[in-house]
């Protein structure tokens, strides 16, 4: 293949063109935004859960307490009754009115144990109800810096998405001057190597390092300036230039 020297050194433009992209799409992938929005993702459900675990469990409480005080008024009214009758001296026996205050007894005792019961669910509602202050908080701390962090990627992907748009219209110039033929083989090495095309610098080969050997060195100085060569290590198109120490 041939290709004028200037047209073979604008590949070398091409290929820092596409390096800049790589990097682009490597610091887009890996912005520390997304590994942090990860995790907080993750730390948001959990909490998200949590909340609703915690609600849940205070909403029960509160049924168990307003059952627990129809208890104490159903006891309480019986009381009450029971004590109209003692008052009214409708029952005159002294049997029946040692049964009406011995259940009265009984009663107040049923009433003062189903009272401990309440005072007991109280305790533990407002523990429930203090868990879902504390995860409500949490949850809405993590939900702003999840936000933050968020607001920030979307910030930089668009200064990346800007920045990659710039390097896309140069690369697409430069690929304009490119003949046909040899920007597809230069694609197709791209594809194959990750870099296409590359600088022969003082007797080495920048693609893959490597130095080449006096009889490859005297092999490119017999070669026409348009010959497109290629490093017989890597296989890239390797570029001549006043600095290749030829
Ligand atoms: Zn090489």
């Amino acid at each position: 293949m041939k290709a004028a020297p200037e047209v073979q050194k604008r590949l070398l433009d091409l290929a820092e063109l596409d390096s800049a992209l790589d990097r682009l799409a490597h610091r887009r992938r890996t912005l520390p935004e997304l590994a942090e929005i990860d995790e907080q993702s993750k730390r948001y459900a959990k909490l998200a859960t949590e909340v609703i675990e915690a609600e849940t469990e205070a909403g029960d409480l509160a049924r168990d307490q307003s059952k627990a005080e129809a208890d104490v008024d159903t006891v309480r009214t019986r009381i009450e009754r029971d004590q109209k009758r003692l008052d009214s001296g409708a029952v005159s026996s002294a049997r029946d009115l040692a049964g009406l205050q011995s259940e009265i007894a009984s009663l107040h005792k049923r009433q003062g144990d189903l009272e401990e019961v309440v005072l007991e669910i109280m305790e533990r509602r407002e523990a429930a109800d203090a868990r879902v202050t504390d995860l409500l908080t949490r949850r809405d701390e993590v939900r702003t810096t999840l936000s933050e962090a968020e607001s920030r990627r979307d910030t930089l992907l668009a200064d990346l998405d800007k920045e990659t748009a710039e390097v896309r219209s140069r690369r697409a110039a430069v690929a304009g001057e490119i003949p046909a033929d040899l920007l597809k083989l230069y694609e197709k090495l791209r594809d194959q190597y990750g870099v296409g095309a590359a600088m022969l610098q003082a007797g080495r080969c920048q693609g893959c390092k490597v130095a080449l050997s006096i009889a490859e060195m005297n092999q490119i100085k017999a070669a026409a300036p348009d010959e497109v060569l290629r490093c017989e290590e890597c296989r890239r198109i390797l570029v001549r230039t006043p600095a290749s120490g030829l």
